[in-house]
């Protein structure tokens, strides 16, 4: 037996996960220069609606778990949700959302949870107004990353914020 030294980079390459390559690529909505001009694409149920050309994934790089199959969910601008109620700081891969009433853009995913590749749900959370319905919060089924969107406690629609996804 030698002590042959390694070949340089052999070990960088043992160390790194086999997929690093692919989930380092996450590009978010704002990585593309036109915005989300650049991931629509028509229904194939409804040709009059717009759906995403790609995968939807969870943003965090090494996470990247698919949310969502290209050409599911619906195209919606519509009013904003107030998803960080914890006042914790925000995560770098979670971009703030306008404040309603502003608008905000979003994937609607409906008619049922099946849609789904992979979702988590936050408990119900109670707004402010004792009249607001309960909100349920939309996290990464792998790492927990999240608010990336929301749906009503009891109402099969569920809408991810455009800006929180990845896309691959
Ligand atoms: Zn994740």
């Amino acid at each position: 037996m030698s002590d042959q030294p390694l070949p340089p980079g052999a070990l960088d390459a043992l160390k790194r996960p086999s997929n690093a390559g692919d989930r380092s690529r996450i590009r978010k909505l704002s990585d593309f220069e036109n915005g989300a001009l650049a991931v629509f694409a028509s229904h194939d149920k409804d040709p009059a609606e717009l759906t995403h050309k790609f995968d939807l994934l969870c943003p965090r790089n090494g996470c990247g778990s698919v949310i969502l199959k290209a050409g599911v969910g619906r195209w919606v601008e519509r009013d904003s949700v107030e998803l960080d109620i914890t006042k914790q700081p925000l995560h770098p891969d979670l971009p703030a959302l306008p404040a309603p009433p502003a608008t905000a853009q979003w994937w609607l995913v409906a008619p049922t949870i099946m849609e789904f590749e992979n979702i988590g749900f936050t408990k119900p959370v109670q707004q402010d107004a004792a009249v607001a319905p309960k909100l349920k919060f939309l996290i990464c089924a792998e790492c927990d990353l999240g608010p990336l969107g929301w749906c009503e406690e009891g109402v099969d629609e569920f809408w991810l914020a455009c800006s929180r996804v990845g896309y691959r």
